[in-house]
């Protein structure tokens, strides 16, 4: 079974996703991760996150100690991550690792393109919105509580750019699939938006 998870940045998807997919016994993918961590090599290595040379040749030699990084987080990781994610040779790289992870056991995966391109033919696909000031709101407790020193403008404007970055690229942009369900959490908490996701999902799959 795949359960595609998709949205805008900071909408709860990645809560959401690992909580389904430890109810359902599901292994569960943050595909965000795979992008940040390009991102963080090109950097790393002095580069520029834009360069389509240094980011597929980033994304083509991605480890799992790349992945396990403790600064994958932060503002510049997040950004790299998003210029790297508009290069085509870098979502080309990392989509058999995606599809592979999915095929072998199903598995619940979160990002832009899951529903979309790399499994267009999952069983549930989630496309998960909150208002700009209800995503800002949480990304900024989040970081505040990390002892980050942002302020909640600062996250805003990241935040809306990255969106926008996002939905207007011609590579995988971030859209809803055409059946996929739309879910706005704006006005849920984190346990009210699983409750009524996992409800959903049992219902979807009778
Ligand atoms: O989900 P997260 O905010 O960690 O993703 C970081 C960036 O990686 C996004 O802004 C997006 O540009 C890119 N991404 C993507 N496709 C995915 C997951 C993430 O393009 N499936």
């Amino acid at each position: 079974m795949i359960i595609a998870i998709d949205g805008p940045a900071a909408a709860g998807k990645g809560t959401l996703a690992r909580r389904i997919a430890a109810a359902l016994g599901l292994p569960y993918l943050d595909t965000g991760l795979l992008y940040r961590a390009v991102g963080r090599r090109v950097l790393d290595a002095g580069g520029d996150p834009a360069d389509p040379v240094a980011a597929k040749a980033a994304a083509e030699s991605l480890t799992a100690a790349d992945l396990a990084r403790g600064d994958l987080r932060d503002g510049a990781a997040s950004k790299a991550a998003s210029q790297v994610a508009s290069i085509p040779a870098v979502r080309a790289a990392l989509l058999g690792f995606q599809r592979h992870f999915g095929d072998v056991h199903g598995a619940v995966l979160d990002g832009r393109d899951i529903g979309t391109i790399i499994f267009p033919d999952a069983d549930i696909k989630l496309f998960v919105t909150a208002s700009l000031e209800a995503r800002a709101g949480r990304r900024f407790a989040e970081l505040r509580a990390k002892g980050d020193d942002v302020s909640l403008a600062a996250v805003c404007d990241d935040l809306a750019a990255r969106d926008d970055a996002d939905a207007k690229r011609a590579a995988a942009p971030l859209v809803a699939a055409a059946d996929a369900i739309l879910f706005d959490t704006t006005a849920m908490d984190a346990d009210a938006a699983f409750a009524r996701a996992l409800a959903l999902i049992k219902a979807k799959l009778g």
